[in-house]
């Protein structure tokens, strides 16, 4: 189990749910919130940058980090694996950052394990008709491949009773709001601030 002073905020959404909006505002506006950037084996996508979206690596290392224990989690998806890694974690929550990992619901189950305080945050789409028709208008998949991800996010979608916060996604700055709201509130949790609280009480 790891210990440390920062807060781990895990964030899982069926593809197409809002996700990135959401997630890439939130690290960009609320200060010492790292974005986790995982292993995978798969290739980069057009835009993609190796260390800033993802540590792409090759079979034999992935292989040898989890060998080595070096990951928190690990899964296989889409025909790809894919990693927290454990050092850099471990790094970033000794310094007290709060760090956010985006990933998906079997990887999200095992973070619980390694670290039952982590934060669980679930993105909900409107409804099945809407996560459809933003991953038609997104424009990034066949509809072969949208038939398979309306499937995988039916079973994402069962597994929300593991999380503790669900967010709706429908209007996006109300969506936000409460995604923003859960680290703020986080931060004030007494977990976090007892030695705070101990350390002005001292000096009465
Ligand atoms: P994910 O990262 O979960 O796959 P994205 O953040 O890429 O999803 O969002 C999928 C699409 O839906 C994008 O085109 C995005 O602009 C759009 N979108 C996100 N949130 C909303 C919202 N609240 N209302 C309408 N469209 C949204
Ligand atoms: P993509 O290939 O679209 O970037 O990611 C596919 C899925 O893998 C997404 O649901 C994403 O959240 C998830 N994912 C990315 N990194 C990790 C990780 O380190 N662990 C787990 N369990 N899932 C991850």
């Amino acid at each position: 189990m790891i210990q440390h002073p920062g807060n781990v905020f895990v964030v899982s959404a069926p593809s197409g749910a809002g996700k990135s909006t959401l997630t890439q505002r939130l690290v960009q506006s609320v200060p010492d919130l790292i974005f986790s950037i995982s292993f995978t084996t798969r290739k980069p996508r057009p835009g993609e940058v190796d260390g800033r979206d993802y540590f792409f690596i090759d079979d034999a290392r992935f292989d040898a980090m989890v060998a080595e224990g070096g990951f928190v989690e690990w899964v296989q998806v889409y025909g790809h694996r894919y990693g927290t890694g454990r050092a850099w974690l471990e790094d970033v929550l000794g310094t007290g950052r709060d760090v956010l990992l985006d990933i998906e619901t079997t990887g999200a189950l095992n973070v619980r394990h390694a670290m039952p305080e982590a934060r669980m945050i679930f993105i909900l789409p409107p409804s099945a008709a809407s996560l459809e028709q933003r991953l038609r208008s997104r424009g990034k998949d066949s509809d072969e491949q949208i038939r398979i991800r309306m499937e995988h996010a039916r079973h994402e979608l069962e597994l929300y009773p593991a999380y503790d916060y669900l967010i709706l996604n429908d209007d996006l700055e109300l969506a936000y709001q409460q995604f923003e709201g859960i680290v703020h509130a986080a931060r004030a949790s007494r977990e976090r601030m007892a030695p705070t609280a101990r350390r002005i009480l001292e000096g009465f």
